[in-house]
């Protein structure tokens, strides 16, 4: 139900401590005996909370927050777990992601013979001519230490048109039958902003498609999707995200018929997360003609930025950068888009209210994306307009400080340092002290948000708080020790400024009178446990509007 004059008193009047009683006092629900850290600043601690109609009634000690029961109101004993504000993942792919749990093979695996077996399992039960698909596919992380080649595919799945998609996203791997659908042969020029892979001994194609090389493929396999299969993508995604404390996702780049999976999943009560949508360039004139612009929705699925892109990946190396990645002194990556196209369509969206945000993994394209930003701020100023670089990965003193200037707001990747430890070696050390750079934007005065980018990397809250403490990944590599952050700090960067991100401060992110009863029940104290084995933190339950959505 909804109750707009107990709410609005509730924002204007930033209670803390315990509220009089307006229209309902009484709570529906009693959480206590818990190690609560609210994330915010005024009382950072808490014992106890109420909750009522899916909000925050009171924050406080065991005894005030026990004394406002009484009537129906439930009481759980937190048994002295600790609490947290549920986690917001300020970009990753969830719609798209679930869509490919569902249908796709899983590639995810750890030898180039195991992701051979998986496709030919999945041949097997798909009609000669189809499609083959797999997603997940991590070139580092096969035994075999090469990358999977077109005779790879060729060998497993001869009669199917197979493409492979990297975790990264940008790149993929194809068959023969697939390059010969798509009409791509060994003379095919290399489109603006893409690249097909040569043998170079041979001249043969590898199989290996770059960037905007994937289009001949992306127009030629079918998108099979019922408007079912949409809602039950974001059933499935969500569901794995909030078993792991994320209880509101920023999408990265979502269409109107990702909007509509989303709303079509919430009305099934099969939503687990909150959505904040950001929607891809090519559908923002659609968009705009219906009058829609950020903000528009509720807090359970609202439109989000318009998302451009700019550069290529940090995990499949193509990341546009100002100097030569490690061993290749003649690459220095890929810029998908010029500052001419970025700045017309990001014109037409910021003239129409929508919020902007823009993937720049590279110094170069976080330094063309700054000018566009900085040109459309001076023409058309907006007042607050917390213009996002989407990753922002490699930085400098001299970006730092026109991010500050303009306010802009960078959602790093949170994993990277942990779980792609093995491709830093091709930034190198010394480009890592300035990559993921957490500790130089929160001592910049900006605020960065944790972030997934999920599929390329890993969602697990608990895996972004250790990677960002500690700097180090899995086999125990210590990747740029300059930018580590407090776990204090990592957990602010993981919840309250995931909402600043979205304009929702005022809804979420901290544990507060009058904010959404978004929370996670962790099974040990992130403070006490070594930093190094944060990942093992248990979530044992994930709390959104007041109701569990995960319960170990
Ligand atoms: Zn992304």
């Amino acid at each position: 139900m909804y109750a707009p004059n107990r709410r609005d008193f509730l924002r204007t009047a930033g209670a803390f401590a315990l509220l009089p009683a307006l229209e309902k006092s009484e709570p529906d629900l009693i959480l206590h005996n818990g190690n609560i850290w609210t994330v915010n600043a005024r009382a950072p601690r808490a014992e106890a909370v109420a909750i009522s109609e899916g909000r925050f009634l009171a924050v406080g000690s065991n005894q005030d927050v026990l004394a406002m029961a009484a009537g129906r109101a439930r009481k759980i004993d937190l048994g002295g777990k600790t609490v947290l504000p549920g986690f917001i993942d300020a970009h990753s792919h969830p719609a798209v992601a679930g869509r490919q749990h569902l249908r796709q093979v899983d590639c995810d695996l750890r030898s180039i013979a195991a992701i051979q077996q998986a496709l030919r399992e999945r041949a097997a039960k798909t009609p000669p001519g189809e499609w083959v698909l797999g997603f997940k596919y991590d070139d580092t992380k096969t035994s075999e230490g090469r990358p999977l080649t077109r005779g790879d595919l060729d060998a497993a799945v001869p009669d199917h048109p197979v493409q492979v998609e990297h975790r990264g996203g940008h790149t993929a791997w194809v068959n023969s039958m697939a390059l010969k659908m798509a009409k791509v042969d060994e003379n095919t020029p290399d489109p603006p902003g893409g690249k097909f892979d040569h043998d170079p001994a041979t001249g043969r194609l590898t199989g290996h498609v770059r960037e905007n090389a994937r289009e001949p493929f992306n127009k030629i396999i079918p998108d099979t999707f019922t408007r079912d299969d949409y809602r039950e993508g974001v059933k499935l995604i969500t569901k794995m995200m909030s078993r792991t404390g994320i209880s509101s996702v920023h999408d990265a780049f979502g269409t109107p018929e990702d909007l509509q999976g989303y709303q079509d999943a919430r009305e099934s009560g099969d939503l687990r997360c909150r959505i904040y949508c950001l929607i891809g360039y090519f559908a923002i004139d659609r968009m705009i003609s219906a009058g829609i612009r950020t903000g528009f929705g509720d807090e359970w699925v609202r439109v989000g930025a318009m998302k451009m892109v700019c550069d290529g990946s940090i995990s499949e190396r193509t990341a546009r950068l100002s100097q030569p990645y490690i061993g290749r002194p003649n690459d220095y990556g890929i810029l998908v888009a010029d500052e001419a196209e970025l700045y017309e369509t990001a014109r037409k969206a910021h003239a129409a209210g929508w919020q902007l945000g823009t993937h720049a993994n590279g110094d170069v394209a976080i330094d063309k994306t700054l000018r566009v930003y900085e040109r459309l701020q001076r023409e058309m100023p907006h007042r607050d307009g917390r213009y996002r670089l989407e990753h922002c990965t490699v930085i400098s003193d001299g970006l730092i400080q026109r991010m500050k200037a303009l306010g802009a707001i960078p959602t790093p990747f949170s994993t990277y340092v942990y779980y792609h430890g093995e491709k830093m070696r091709e930034y190198g050390a010394e480009r890592l002290n300035h990559m993921f750079a957490l500790r130089s934007f929160l001592d910049g005065g900006i605020r960065p948000t944790q972030a997934s980018d999920y599929p390329p990397g890993p969602f697990e809250p608990m895996m972004a708080l250790q990677s960002s403490v500690t700097r180090t990944d899995s086999k125990g590599n210590v990747w740029g020790p300059n930018q580590k952050v407090t776990v204090e700090e990592a957990i602010r960067i993981g919840t309250l400024h995931g909402a600043y991100a979205s304009y929702e401060e005022h809804l979420k992110g901290s544990i507060e009178p009058g904010k959404l009863a978004d929370l996670v029940v962790l099974g040990q104290d992130p403070f006490k446990v070594d930093p190094s084995a944060l990942i093992n933190v248990p979530v044992e339950r994930t709390m959104v509007g007041g109701g569990w959505v995960w319960e170990a």
